[in-house]
């Protein structure tokens, strides 16, 4: 598959990811969207997306990005990225139901395929990295070529992840001969962190708990705390990622009060759980080894309910060790 084949005569084209974009849906939907204007300068290109974490905003091009849509907005072809279903969209999804066309790009084994066409390839480490395997290369410019490292860069937490394989590599090393100053956006989007940031995730670290004899480690934050320390849910990356690196742990679980006693919950697993398999159970989604969903309840409840999906998990693969379920 390649972009021709998707465009086609789209005369307009709105491209959007899903709600709290992250650096893969922010670099695949800016990347696309910074190859088209270059490249297909006769089609309108708009991209819709939430709000966008601070650190990424230095590799954007100012005031493009729609945060709200207008009535009526009905374009030729749709295209979503990033997004497993329909619901992640946000609200972009009136664009999206008034679309003529619509595709979904993706890499995540739990996309329900809900657009006319679907292109998904969960061997991708990234969409972002799907996204480059359908441009042509010797088009994609240094400003491109930054915004899908970006996402590459994201979604294998640069390059740790057993996600990233040799396609992966290949295709950075290829976005590197464009002139990118990949150090710069390594450190500048991915390590640092604002003063809150660090204080919020030292105490979350803090009060975690684990339990399954050590396999589990969870932490959790409240509204208030996060209004006590000043951060937004973009301002939690990362301390997920801190959880899982925990010796011993298998399964890393970071929950935050979205709404009064209602939590989006991250899930990240080393080798063993399907983390992808529970986050469905609980009408979420993602990854094999990092998805999330979101659930009423107090933490303690919705830990008592996730234990139980981990810990059920746990005992079918003792009892089957080669991890085959089928
Ligand atoms: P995170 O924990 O960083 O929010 O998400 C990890 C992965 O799971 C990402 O690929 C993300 O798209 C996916 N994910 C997180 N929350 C949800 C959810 O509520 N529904 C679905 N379908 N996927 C999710
Ligand atoms: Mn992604």
């Amino acid at each position: 598959m390649m972009l021709n084949n998707i465009l086609k005569e789209a005369a307009t084209v709105a491209i959007a990811g899903h709600i709290r974009p992250d650096g893969d849906c922010v670099g695949s939907c800016m990347g696309l969207y910074q190859y088209l204007t270059e490249n297909e300068p006769d089609r309108q290109v708009d991209v819709y997306l939430g709000e966008i974490p601070d650190a990424y905003r230095y590799l954007l091009p100012e005031g493009v990005i729609r945060h709200q849509v207008l009535a009526d907005t009905k374009y030729d072809l749709f295209i979503c990225l990033d997004c497993a279903d329909k619901e992640r969209l946000g609200f972009a999804g009136t664009v999206f139901d008034q679309a003529k066309r619509t595709w979904c790009i993706d890499h995540h084994i739990s996309n329900r395929k809900f657009a006319d066409e679907n292109l998904v390839k969960p061997d991708a480490s990234s969409t972002s990295e799907l996204v480059y395997r359908i441009l042509d290369r010797k088009k994609v410019s240094k400003r491109t070529a930054e915004l899908l490292y970006l996402g590459i860069v994201h979604d294998t937490g640069v390059f740790q992840y057993s996600c990233a394989g040799p396609a992966t590599f290949r295709a950075a090393a290829e976005l590197l001969e464009k002139g990118i100053d990949a150090p710069s956006i390594i450190q500048n989007t991915y390590y640092e962190k604002t003063y809150a940031q660090n204080q919020i995730m030292g105490r979350a670290l803090l009060e975690s708990i684990v339990f399954m004899d050590g396999a589990c480690i969870a932490a959790y934050v409240t509204k208030k705390i996060m209004d006590f320390y000043g951060v937004s849910p973009k301002d939690l990356d990362g301390i997920v990622s801190q959880l899982r690196v925990t010796k011993d742990v298998e399964v890393a679980v970071f929950m935050y009060e979205t709404e009064a006693s209602v939590y989006k919950v991250s899930l990240r697993s080393k080798e063993k759980i399907d983390v992808s398999r529970i986050a469905a159970y609980f009408g979420g989604g993602g990854h094999v080894r990092a998805a999330g969903f979101t659930l009423a309840g107090t933490p303690h409840d919705v830990l008592n309910n996730l234990s139980k999906q981990i810990e059920h998990q746990m005992k079918g693969d003792q009892e089957n060790p080669t991890g085959d379920n089928t």
